[in-house]
């Protein structure tokens, strides 16, 4: 049976995919694309966050299930905020030694929700070995000791030297649990500078040891973390230069087979993205200023916890193109007032909350449109998911075509990822996301004037392309969480 890799490039965009693709500046992806299946719209998870969407695509399922919500969100349970890292002045601020406990530990091992399987442990059960390069989400039974590093050490004050964390048989994260190097140590990027080994260059170079020292898991992903940095900083559109670099070290894992021919008979190739990005204006007016916009209530803080003395009435959890704002007390009261304030402002393309059982309200901000939907009725869209409304369709841009379908257009898969969005957890909350070119401004979220972002509901950012080379596979829409099935699939499991 052939082994897979999945080569994970984070905020791949389809449009500069294609690009490089036809002006032949992408060798081993066109090779791949050539020799396999190419599809350039797959529906990421919403928010459109990587640890949103990776664990959507090693769990096969939506945050509603499998229960990360966002890149920054409020657990209702501990009542507190939590933040994988968003900026580097939260870091410092929450700690360095909590923000890498929250990435290693509770990340996989209590925000992932425990029911459900990621691949790694659906294989692994079946005697199929799996391997983890990088990627944020590798949560399976082999325990590992972590070796922090010396600089490391000292910014967590030596608190997490007795570390221990879980995943698949093989397993890299960085400097800090990695498999013995081969040839020269330098060839690896390491150190303060190289973000302790989380990077492309790093990732590349681990896989083609593996390959070449025939210790390829059966299942294999490799996460690119690079161009989702690039991108933030240059916008989207200019990510030619580092998709082309990624596309360098897969040519590399590639040539350990001896030909590439020879590397897609035995092994099934993956290429895709977790979600894209969208170019952000340069200006204020491009920044929606929540802090100033909810000024009026008792905000918790990114590291306080939410207890009854300190009063406090909201949470504001900033996912760059989107936000949660979690309403902490009097929730009838609250509620209505924070959508009050945020449909006035038409930058908002979406504000969207739970009414009550099965039943979700979304405006849209600056005008008086707005529309009810639950996941029961007559009305189905192109995934076969059922659905009922009230109102105004175009508040998600969605139109009823012939025989009572529903079909979503510049917000694709609206209805799921809202409501996947609004049910992941407990806790009250009211979920905004921004029109194209606007960013959410609040303590502790990163802004990208003149960049790149992404976290909304939008197309461009929920849309990543996906090479399947050394298969045969169909998907008429397809989706990141559609990743699980195939996968099991091709091992002869079934979901
Ligand atoms: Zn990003």
């Amino acid at each position: 049976m052939k082994k897979v890799i999945v080569f994970v490039i984070d905020s791949l965009h389809p449009v500069v995919l294609g690009r490089i693709l036809s002006e032949g500046n992408a060798p081993a992806f066109r090779f791949l694309a050539k020799h396999g299946t190419y599809f350039d719209s797959v529906i990421s998870s919403f928010p459109t966050m990587t640890p949103v969407a990776t664990s959507s695509m090693i769990t096969g399922t939506w945050p509603d299930r499998h229960r990360v919500p966002g890149f920054i969100w409020y657990n209702e349970e501990k009542r507190k905020i939590v933040d994988y890292g968003a900026t580097l002045r939260s870091v410092l601020k929450i700690g360095p030694e909590k923000v890498l406990r929250n990435l290693l530990n509770k990340l996989n091992e209590e925000h992932l929700a425990p029911k459900v399987s990621t691949l790694y442990e659906k294989l692994e059960a079946r005697g199929f070995t799996t391997g983890n390069i990088n990627f944020f989400m590798h949560r399976a039974t082999h325990s590992y000791r972590v070796k922090v590093p010396f600089l490391l050490a000292l910014a967590t004050r030596f608190r997490l030297t007795q570390a221990e964390v879980f995943g698949p048989s093989h397993l890299n994260l960085g400097q800090l649990v990695h498999p013995p190097f081969s040839g020269r140590v330098n060839t690896y990027p390491r150190g303060v500078l190289n973000r302790f080994g989380f990077n492309d260059s790093f990732s590349g170079k681990v896989a083609a040891q593996l390959i070449r020292e025939g210790k390829q898991p059966d299942f294999m992903v490799i996460y690119f973390p690079d161009n989702d940095k690039y991108s933030h900083q240059y916008g989207p559109l200019r990510t030619g230069p580092s998709i082309e670099r990624a596309d360098h070290l897969v040519a590399s894992a590639l040539d350990e087979f001896g030909s590439w021919e020879k590397a897609l008979e035995e092994n099934v190739i993956i290429v895709t993205g977790d979600h894209s990005q969208t170019t952000v204006g340069l200006g204020k007016e491009y920044l929606i200023d929540l802090d100033r916009a909810l000024k009026s209530y008792k905000r918790l803080e990114l590291i306080e916890e939410a207890s009854g003395d300190i009063n406090k009435e909201i949470a504001i959890c900033p996912n760059e193109r989107m936000a949660f704002i979690y309403i902490l007390q009097r929730k009838n009261e609250i509620l209505p007032d924070v959508v009050g304030i945020l449909a006035r402002d038409p930058r908002n393309a979406q504000i969207a909350w739970k009414v009550s059982e099965n039943r979700y309200s979304v405006f849209q901000g600056g005008t008086e449109k707005q529309l009810l939907f639950s996941c029961v009725g007559p009305y189905q869209d192109v995934y076969g998911q059922s659905w009922s409304f009230e109102g105004d369709l175009s508040v998600v841009d969605a139109q009823v075509t012939g025989e009572q379908k529903i079909e979503f257009a510049k917000y694709p898969d609206a209805f799921t990822r809202l409501r996947s969005a609004l049910e992941s957890r407990n806790g009250s909350r009211v979920v905004v996301s921004a029109a194209s070119g606007y960013e959410y401004l609040a303590v502790g979220g990163p802004i990208h004037p003149s960049g790149g972002s992404h976290g909304s509901l939008e197309e461009e950012d929920s849309t990543v392309p996906m090479i399947v080379a050394g298969m045969p596979i169909r998907l008429d829409y397809p989706r990141i969480i559609d990743l699980f099935p195939m996968i099991l699939g091709h091992f002869g499991l079934s979901k």
